[in-house]
């Protein structure tokens, strides 16, 4: 038995939908589509009829060692990204403040 099936892609699920393509990130399978229920994993109350079959084929072991990394070193970047965006708007407002206050104290010792 093969361990995926490329023409999922017009299968419908046991609620009688499309099933809907969607790619996994966990480190077994990272970037591995599969074809799952419309519903999959929505909301705990209805998650669907839990119909699940991979689309793509297995992954060889050396892609599932390097993407995981290359996924959380991606995911630091940005986070890092993210906090030097945050400090480089707090040192703007600094010197925009700085500035309001130099001339605020030339007004008031020039009257
Ligand atoms: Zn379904």
């Amino acid at each position: 038995m093969s361990d995926y099936n490329a023409s999922a892609e017009q299968t419908m699920c046991y609620c009688n939908k499309m099933g809907k393509m969607r790619t996994s990130w966990t480190d077994s399978n990272p970037g591995r589509r599969f074809i799952g229920c419309e519903k999959w994993k929505l909301t705990k109350e209805d998650s669907g009829c839990g119909f699940f079959v991979w689309y793509d084929r297995l992954m060889c072991a050396r892609s599932k060692m390097i993407i995981p990394g290359l996924l959380r070193t991606l995911r630091r970047t940005e986070v890092e990204a993210k906090r030097a965006k945050q400090m480089e708007k707090m040192y703007k407002a600094l010197l925009v403040g700085s500035w309001v206050l130099f001339v605020g104290v030339e007004i008031w010792y020039l009257k």
